[in-house]
């Protein structure tokens, strides 16, 4: 069964949108993946088939209903992963991109206005996804870039060109810098070691490359890359004091 993705949106036109082109565009075409677009006004129940309303408390903006999206979602209710796309949700990492791409496929919940009303987290399992800190307009892109990120994954979905072993985050690392033809362009050279021929010095001189640049660009996965390397075995427990 290829990787399925059902998307709950007031803007299914928006997709597979980008997903139509390149790598992903002809992975759907070759039905590695799959995409079912819910429209969520469908589930509205009042004479306007309204899908959002004012704030409780007031304020600016207004907040999609419990009801019309809860109906909506439980439309589709399978056994995959219900990803809600919020501002506030934990920061789409590889390693949660490998997880759902490694199994049946997601069901994403894209936001607009001011978001969702609050009691659908608590009436649903739903795990809230951030793309990044900004602030969207709605949760569309975060749907289509989050996959993005699975379908690339996907068997023959790459080719045997890109592992995808080696790039930046896989390891923790950044990936190390990329150069190509011509040798020389505006008096910048290739690195001599990258022409040399010599696997093993190649090797060295791209971790040492992937190593420098995290630490310089970001210290924050440097850290995070040092520390589980000085994690204890597992198995290793620490005993209590
Ligand atoms: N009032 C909200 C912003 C709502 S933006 C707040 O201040 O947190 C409207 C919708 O865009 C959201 O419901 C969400 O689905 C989507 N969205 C905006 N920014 C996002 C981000 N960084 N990651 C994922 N989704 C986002």
């Amino acid at each position: 069964m290829p990787f399925r993705a059902t998307v709950l949106t007031l803007y299914p036109e928006m997709f597979p949108g980008p997903l139509g082109h390149s790598l992903a565009g002809r992975a759907l075409r070759e039905e590695r993946w799959a995409i079912d677009l819910v429209q969520i006004r469908d589930f509205a129940t009042d004479r306007h088939r309204s899908v959002d309303d004012t704030p409780a408390g007031g304020g600016a903006g207004m907040v999609l209903r419990a009801d019309v999206v809860a109906a909506a979602l439980d439309s589709v209710a399978d056994a995959r992963p219900v990803v809600a796309m919020t501002p506030r949700g934990r920061p789409l990492t590889q390693p949660r991109v490998r997880a759902l791409a490694a199994g049946g496929g997601v069901t994403i919940l894209c936001g607009r206005f001011e978001g969702f009303d609050e009691r659908l987290f608590e009436g649903r399992d739903i795990e809230e996804v951030a793309i990044g800190d900004y602030v969207l307009s709605g949760g569309e892109m975060g749907a289509l870039v989050l996959l993005d990120a699975c379908v690339r994954l996907l068997p023959g979905v790459m080719g045997a060109a890109s592992s995808g072993d080696e790039e930046s985050f896989e390891s923790g690392l950044l990936e190390y810098p990329h150069y190509t033809r011509p040798v020389t362009w505006e008096g910048r050279t290739i690195p001599e070691v990258l022409r040399s021929g010599d696997h093993a010095r190649i090797a060295a001189w791209r971790k040492s490359m992937a190593e420098t640049d995290t630490r310089l660009r970001r210290p924050d996965l440097w850290e995070r890359h040092e520390g589980a390397r000085v994690q204890p075995p597992s198995g290793a427990r620490r005993t209590k004091d």
